[in-house]
């Protein structure tokens, strides 16, 4: 039994963003359409709020595999060498069910999820879109400017984050990696204000982004605060726009604006108007005016990374990276 390991800088560089954009349009329809297995993850809380780990496991039936993603997250690693999401992705073969690799599960799901929000901002977002707000400037920051760079051109580039000196570094590098000017912004509503692509990926509790505070035709990637008891945005900017998601049982079971909008009165199950792989392969609408408020409310899911696990491993079976273990 011969299993590849792929660090996270052969996963990056054999995983480039708009590779994965369209990795993700290809996965996403599967799951949509029944052609993956996607369990809800288990998560075990650790005593005292030190992190928690996630089980995530599924199958994909083309290309056939199945597998696992073992993930900790340790909030208090933002800002630190370490990411804040450490672990494995293991992927299996469905022949005789031998695993067959091991990957850095960091640098897959920073990609894989900002990839999916590409593939919702290209479906969703006006064609015009390219005002770009950014809440948050961790690594799914960082991940999503390169998405949101990936599927529109963008004319102005804004980033919050509750520390203004991470905003500024944040700001030169990242515009630096780009060739882009990014601006610091004091205030979530300053940031927001007439954008017309935004991404929320921190890891705030409570909502940090009012509905108010958003302009017509505003398409959101929702990203972080992923579990059930956090919530990024409010009630009335979920019940305001035209809903999607990755996955319809992880939100009704996961996703805490949702489930907050739904105890409220707000919403009932039907405002979730369709899976973003509906939309990718045209039996569900999406964006319906250039007027619409929509949202995509990512969770993550184990499809997403198991396909991107696969397709690195046969690049770097093609190319010789990464190094083999016999079992
Ligand atoms: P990082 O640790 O790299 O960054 C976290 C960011 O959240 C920082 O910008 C930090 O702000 C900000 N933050 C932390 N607490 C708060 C708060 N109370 N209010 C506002 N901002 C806050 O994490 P990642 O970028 O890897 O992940 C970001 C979020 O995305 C997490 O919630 C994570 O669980 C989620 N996620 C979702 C995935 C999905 O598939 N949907 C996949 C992976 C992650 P500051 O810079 O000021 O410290």
């Amino acid at each position: 039994m011969e299993i590849r390991i792929l660090r996270g800088a052969e996963v990056r560089a054999l995983l480039p963003m708009a590779e994965c954009v369209e990795l993700m349009r290809r996965t996403m329809i599967a799951v949509s359409e029944g052609r993956a297995r996607v369990p809800l993850r288990s998560v075990m809380v650790m005593p005292d709020d030190v992190g928690m780990m996630g089980a995530m496991p599924g199958y994909l039936a083309d290309p056939s595999c199945f597998g696992i993603k073992l993930v900790s997250l340790f909030p208090r690693n933002h800002g630190s060498q370490f990411s804040s999401h450490l672990g494995l992705v293991l992927l299996f073969e469905t022949e005789h069910g031998q695993p067959v690799a091991m990957l850095d599960a960091a640098e897959i799901t920073a990609i894989r999820t900002a990839a999916a929000s590409g593939l919702a901002s290209d479906l969703l977002a006006r064609p015009d879109a390219g005002d770009l707000a950014i809440l948050g400037a961790g690594e799914q920051a960082q991940s999503h400017l390169a998405a949101m760079l990936a599927v529109r051109p963008l004319r102005r580039i804004r980033i919050w984050t509750r520390d203004p000196a991470k905003a500024a570094a944040f700001a030169e590098a990242e515009g630096a990696r780009h060739g882009a000017t990014i601006e610091p912004i004091a205030t979530v509503q300053a940031a927001v204000a007439g954008a017309d692509l935004i991404c929320t990926v921190t890891m705030a509790r409570e909502p940090i982004l009012l509905g108010e505070w958003v302009a017509p035709g505003a398409h959101l990637n929702v990203v972080g605060s992923s579990i059930a008891s956090t919530a990024e945005i409010d009630t009335p900017l979920v019940a305001r726009a035209r809903y999607f998601v990755d996955y319809r049982e992880s939100t009704v079971n996961e996703a805490g604006e949702y489930l907050r909008a739904v105890k409220a009165g707000a919403i009932t199950p039907e405002h979730i108007l369709a899976e973003i792989g509906a939309v990718a392969n045209g039996t569900k609408a999406g964006r319906l005016t250039g007027e619409d408020v929509t949202i995509y409310k990512s969770l993550g899911i184990a499809a997403q990374d198991l396909a991107s696990a696969h397709y690195v491993l046969q690049k770097a079976k093609a190319q010789g990276v990464g190094q083999t273990v016999d079992f």
